[in-house]
């Protein structure tokens, strides 16, 4: 892609939610992109840390904050509380998810927060017993 089409492309995407309920701490992204696609090899969620395996979808971010390039990949389970606080606090930090998550559910008590947590830590311990 190249041209106009991908100016188009970062002006479209570059708003994309990166906001935090602390917007003061957040870093707004020079460039941003994300794509949805299917594993071809094993990965790492960035945020739950647990498998993703070959054939099954996840998020693929790229983004350059500060003028350093990082690359994100989550699996289908997180996308959910990630969608969650997008609406619920207008974004997320990404590698931030858990302790997002877990800082909502002490303040906001609520059980699908919670589990949400859990269910994170399962497949963070479920990805290092398979090594
Ligand atoms: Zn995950
Ligand atoms: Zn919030």
């Amino acid at each position: 892609m190249g041209g106009w089409i991908a100016e188009l492309w970062d002006y479209v995407t570059v708003w994309v939610g990166l906001i935090m309920c602390n917007v003061d701490d957040c870093d707004w992204p020079e460039l941003y992109r994300e794509k949805h696609v299917l594993a071809r090899k094993k990965h790492r969620c960035t945020e739950c840390k647990g498998n993703i395996l070959p054939k099954e979808p996840y998020k693929y971010v790229f983004g350059k904050w500060n003028g350093s390039v990082s690359v994100f990949k989550i699996c289908l389970h997180c996308q959910v509380p990630q969608k969650w606080l997008e609406v619920e606090c207008g974004g997320y930090l990404f590698g931030e998810l858990y302790s997002e998550i877990l800082e909502h559910a002490q303040e906001y008590r609520k059980m699908f927060l919670y589990r949400w947590c859990v269910e994170m830590k399962q497949r963070k311990n479920a990805a290092q017993a398979v090594g």
